[in-house]
């Protein structure tokens, strides 16, 4: 009975674990999802204003994609999503660097201890590597291959600031690489 007993908590232990780690990962593309990118945010702000560590985050839209699917697909488009996840999941230097779906065709990669120059250094390796996938994207303004904008947002955090000034001042830099013709990168310092 005490070995059966054994075996049953292993079990239940195997298949919480199974459901906690489903909970966080997108469905569609195997990268970590918003709820995780959120939890990670959170936590990370408190870590790093506690060491007084800088924080990177960059947010990723990709260009032209509701073009993409005119063109192509959406069966088409969600496989130009899944291999713009596993590009930029692949390309990160560091084990502590996260990637994460944010939404719909938008991307979120967290860049712990992480000061504004190294995170452009690691975005600008995102960038290429998209390109460099040749994704065809034949009635794209942008270029004849899927790219990518890219909003970079770094600072120190404050132990009474809030996480989403940085998801806001990557959003406002994303926009400035959008107005200023896409496939590019423009980086905010917060603080
Ligand atoms: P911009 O360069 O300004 O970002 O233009 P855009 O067309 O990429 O931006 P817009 O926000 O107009 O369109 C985003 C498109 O992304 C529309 C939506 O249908 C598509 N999309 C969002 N999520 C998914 C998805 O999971 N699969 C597919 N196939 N398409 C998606
Ligand atoms: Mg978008
Ligand atoms: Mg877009």
């Amino acid at each position: 009975i005490v070995r059966l007993r054994v075996a049953n908590h292993i079990e239940l232990k195997r298949q919480r674990d199974f459901l906690l780690s489903l909970s966080q990962l997108d469905g569609m593309t195997g990268i970590a999802n918003r709820r995780a990118f959120d939890t990670s945010l959170e936590r990370l702000w408190h870590v790093h204003a506690r060491q007084r560590l800088p924080l990177s985050l960059a947010l990723i839209d990709v260009d032209h994609f509701k073009l993409f699917n005119d063109t192509y697909g959406h069966i088409a488009g969600d496989d130009c999503l899944k291999e713009i996840a596993s590009t930029l999941a692949e390309s990160l230097p560091r084990s502590q660097d996260m990637a994460a779906r944010y939404g719909g065709e938008e991307f979120a990669v967290l860049m712990p201890d992480t000061h504004k120059a190294g995170a452009l250094g690691v975005t600008k390796r995102l960038l290429e590597r998209v390109r460099g996938r040749q994704i065809p994207h034949s009635q794209s303004p942008s270029g004849a291959h899927v790219s990518v904008s890219v909003g970079v947002a770094s600072c120190v955090p404050a132990s009474d600031g809030d996480p989403l000034d940085l998801v806001r001042c990557a959003d406002g830099a994303l926009y400035q690489s959008k107005d200023n013709g896409r496939d590019m990168i423009t980086t905010l310092e917060m603080n």
